[in-house]
């Protein structure tokens, strides 16, 4: 599963109480490892679903109907499964080849999201046949089976069906043993309007005319699979396809969209041959669809569902009405994410939520690995060091969970999906990669891949397979990151040149933002692979205990984790920084934008004063990597906002991001240029909009003659910068503005274009526009699955309003959310808030809406707002101080060397 914005808070109203556990139940003769925690009695162990659903699209019904073929593995008088939303009609049991078919009684527990079928005498071990009859529910957000309605071709209202299952949610599409390792092998059929197409895992089998305006497909027969792995839409669909590595990969699209689908098929075309040859398992269906859904979730962009991916529009097509070049790369690397998993997660699968990182860890690492490789000229490295800094954002507070989590209810498998398991996963795989060498590591992920495939497997069983293919020592180092949580804080000591090398003692600590004295008192301890460089070779060394001692050679400033594939933080002495920020200029982007990360952390967590943070920062040559100047402009505009009390110091750091990045935009011109390259394209919208907020005349000029003429003409503004120059526009928009983009994005039929625009709607700094925007997200108008949209982006600019209409309408609220998304929203909401009056109001929705076990986002959220204020008054203070100290310069003067006072 792939989210782009960071997944957040539970605001879980309607989310099912903790279902009972036993993972005591110890069975015997058990297919099903006893050792995996679960909600459902170890009795049955079903192999096989022959699955026949007939949704009623215009009713928001289907009915089903299902045979399972398991085997009773202990006497029991009843089999229970998981069942949510479904009604039964009946349910009867047959003996493999004997006698007549007994008839059960079900019960179901919403709560626990189970049906119990009750027999009217005890079963015997053996295999059996479960037939069910049932009926559910087509919901409007993306939870089971899920209906998208959207303006086709023709302008019309139209609608399409999809499912989503995972975490826990194919148990409202189909009655089923559904958790990840009872892995079973599906035949599904559809019976659904002649004239649509039906999509599913695999390939249709056979299709007949039913009467009725009505068609039957049947679908091949899946591989054994998880149940959140089945897949099924049905809809007024194009299918593109090219023939890849002896399979056939296609993307799904309402029809019409072919041409917007070629970016994507393409890249998919290209994928997958490396990662056959990657995995050393060659993709075992025959063929691999994307199928793009016209809408949006809250809680995920797009899902791995095993032949049959499904991508939300914005994040697939290719639209040239609105798709900017960021985007596009991001369609680029949400396939290759959600293709690994195609391996890693759907052919292999974690035996239980606990290992999610498995699954979403490995496929961040490999989607950032296959767009380095096939992509350099992106610069995807520095997005490396991008997911290692978003995962300590959250590990460095004391609400954080070790990378093998621990979940026991289904609202704990959804918050799951955190930065945690994604961007740390992806940066401790990435160091344990270059500790064990990319061709030892490739051949362990290879061992592990066949040894595990169509089956289930755990962490562990990932660093046996490592060690077998000769990565020694990784289990120590993999154990250490992946089952303690935190960041380990790595401080050099004086450094002392001998007989042309470096000499200098490490002592190894603990990071933190929010509890910096105990951290200090009682540290985790790690086996950190340590690298440093003094201009000469590198030096590994990889600690245990306190300090260790590191001859590096060279004489030359000091700089450890070059390459920036360690996850640690590294505590220099004033003068070791000093020397490292006058270097900066002359390192490789990957470096420039680890080192001044770093710095910033340090700053901002109090371990050194913002001055040495702010030197660094300063230090990066406004002429130098693309993808770093936009990181770095991201910086300047986070310290804007946290200066919100100090109008004088954010006037100054204001005139320093038009200074020194003002002459950029002018190079690189308001309007793309042909052939220019990718991250030119990516750096020009972020200058744009960051010079916008801070009010630069020639960008408020253009962006105003751009919206008079996009008012006549929606074609005047390029679509590729569509959304920036918009998005200038309505964030300094008065009502009249306001209107007219209401205006535009009611006459639009485009989806992505649509939603776009509703959800700038959200952004104006106005009050009084962002409480109408907030009203207008409460009705039908902007989309069943776009209203969520507005309310975040009215959250960014007033977190406190957003939040409190939240609370105000919550159960209109929770209806635009997905029920995994919906513990989350407050968290996302409360994101850009560093205001202490929120914790109370915070603490207060957590207590009244969510079981206590699922607090964790809020927690976290609290945890952040509480280290930001503590250290806000002082990180004020002296970065006021420093930008009165280097008022003169524009930001262009190399680092290093005090500028000024
Ligand atoms: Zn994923």
């Amino acid at each position: 599963m792939k989210a782009f914005a960071l997944l957040l808070a539970s605001a879980a109203a309607l989310v099912a109480a903790p279902p009972a556990l036993s993972a005591q139940a110890a069975p015997q003769a058990d297919t099903v490892d006893p050792s995996v925690p679960t909600q459902l009695p170890r009795t049955a162990v079903p192999h096989h679903y022959a699955l026949t659903v007939t949704p009623h699209a215009d009713r928001l019904t289907f009915d089903g109907d299902v045979a399972i073929d398991l085997d009773v593995v202990k006497p029991t008088p009843t089999l229970v499964l998981n069942a949510a939303d479904l009604s039964f009609a009946s349910a009867t049991l047959s003996r493999a080849g004997a006698g007549a078919a007994i008839t059960g009684r079900v019960t179901v527990d919403d709560a626990a999201e189970t049906a119990t079928i009750a027999f009217p005498s005890t079963l015997a071990p053996g295999s059996y046949r479960l037939r069910l009859i049932y009926s559910g529910k087509i919901n409007t957000q993306a939870n089971g089976l899920f209906a998208l309605d959207y303006k086709n071709k023709e302008g019309a209202d139209a609608r399409s069906l999809f499912t989503q299952f995972e975490a826990a949610d194919a148990r409202r599409f189909v009655p089923s043993w559904d958790e990840p390792d009872y892995k079973a092998s599906w035949d599904l059929t559809a019976r659904v309007p002649a004239n649509q197409m039906a999509v599913s895992n695999l390939p249709a089998a056979s299709t007949r005319a039913i009467g009725d305006g009505l068609k039957e497909v049947r679908f091949q027969t899946s591989p054994t699979m998880s149940s959140y792995l089945l897949f099924f839409a049905s809809g007024d669909f194009d299918r593109v396809t090219k023939p890849s590595a002896g399979r056939e990969v296609g993307i799904v699209v309402s029809r019409g969209n072919g041409t917007k689908a070629h970016y994507a098929l393409d890249a998919e075309a290209q994928i997958l041959p490396y990662y056959n040859d990657y995995f050393g398992t060659p993709f075992p269906l025959p063929k691999l669809d994307n199928v793009a859904g016209p809408g949006q979730s809250q809680f995920f962009g797009a899902m791995e569902n095993w032949g049959a991916i499904f991508t939300f529009e914005y994040a697939l097509l290719d639209d040239p009405a609105i798709t900017t070049e960021g985007q596009r790369q991001q369609i680029y690397s949400t396939e290759a994410h959600e293709m690994a998993h195609q391996w890693f997660g759907d052919l292999v699968t974690m035996a239980w939520w606990d290992d999610l990182w498995l699954n979403e860890g490995f496929a961040s690492w490999m989607e950032n690995k296959t767009t380095q490789h096939f992509h350099p000229e992106w610069q995807a490295e520095v997005d490396r060091v991008g997911s290692r800094e978003a995962a300590m954002g959250l590990d460095a507070l004391n609400s954080t969970h070790p990378v093998v989590q621990s979940v026991r209810t289904v609202e704990q498998a959804n918050q799951a999906f955190d930065s945690i398991a994604y961007q740390k996963g992806e940066s401790v795989i990435g160091m344990l990669e270059h500790f064990a060498g990319p061709d030892v590591w490739r051949d362990g992920i290879r061992r592990y891949i066949r040894a595990h495939a169509y089956q289930n497997s755990r962490t562990t069983d990932l660093w046996a397979a490592q060690e077998a293919a000769g990565a020694r020592g990784i289990t120590v180092v993999a154990t250490d990151f992946t089952t303690q949580p935190g960041i380990p804080l790595v401080t050099a000591g004086s450094a002392q040149c001998a007989g042309g090398a470096t000499v200098v003692t490490l002592t190894q600590g603990q990071f933190s933002a929010d509890r910096q004295q105990q951290a200090a008192a009682n540290p985790l301890s790690w086996h950190v692979p340590i690298e440093a460089t003094a201009g000469g070779p590198v030096a590994k060394v990889l600690t245990s205990g306190q300090t260790t001692q590191l001859t590096v050679p060279g004489c030359g400033p000091l700089m450890i984790n070059p390459g920036q594939y360690g996850y640690y933080r590294t505590l220099y002495t004033p003068q070791q920084s000093a020397a490292l920020a006058g270097q900066l200029p002359g390192l490789s982007p990957v470096d420039q934008f680890g080192l001044i990360s770093n710095a910033m952390a340090l700053s901002l967590a109090g371990y050194q004063p913002m001055q040495t943070g702010l030197d660094f920062l300063a230090a990066m040559p406004p002429n130098g990597s693309a993808k770093v100047v936009q990181r770095t402009v991201g910086r300047w505009d986070d310290l804007y906002d946290l200066m919100d009390s100090d109008p004088t110091a954010q006037a100054a750091i204001a005139s320093r991001v038009v200074k020194a990045y003002g002459p950029r935009l002018q190079q690189l011109g308001f309007t793309p240029r042909p052939g220019e390259p990718a991250v030119d394209a990516v750096l020009r919208p972020t200058l744009i909009g960051q010079l916008g907020k801070y009010r630069d005349p020639a960008v408020l000029a253009e962006a105003s003659r751009l919206f008079a003429a996009w008012k006549s003409d929606p074609n005047a503004i390029p679509g590729s910068l569509k959304s920036t120059w918009l998005g200038v526009i309505a964030t300094n928009a008065d009502a009249a503005t306001w209107d007219a983009i209401r205006e535009r994005a009611r006459a639009t039929t485009g989806t992505i274009e649509r939603t776009s625009l509703y959800q700038l709607l959200g952004r104006a700094h106005d009050e009084a526009l962002g409480r109408r925007a907030l009203d207008l997200a409460l009705t039908d108008e902007p989309g069943k699955t776009t209203s969520a949209g507005i309310i975040t982006a009215v959250a960014a600019q007033h977190p406190r309003m957003a939040i409190d209409f939240v609370l105000a309408h919550l159960a209109q609220v929770n209806r635009l959310i997905d029920i995994s998304g919906r513990s989350r929203f407050m968290q996302r909401l409360a994101g850009s808030s560093r205001d202490p009056e929120l914790i109370p109001v915070l603490e207060s929705y957590a207590q009244a809406n969510l079981a206590e076990s699922d607090r964790k986002p809020i927690q976290q959220t609290v945890d952040r707002i509480r280290s930001e204020s503590a250290q806000a008054q002082r990180i004020r203070s002296e970065t006021a101080a420093w930008l009165a100290a280097h008022r003169q310069s524009g930001g262009a003067a190399p680092a290093g060397r005090p500028e000024r006072g």
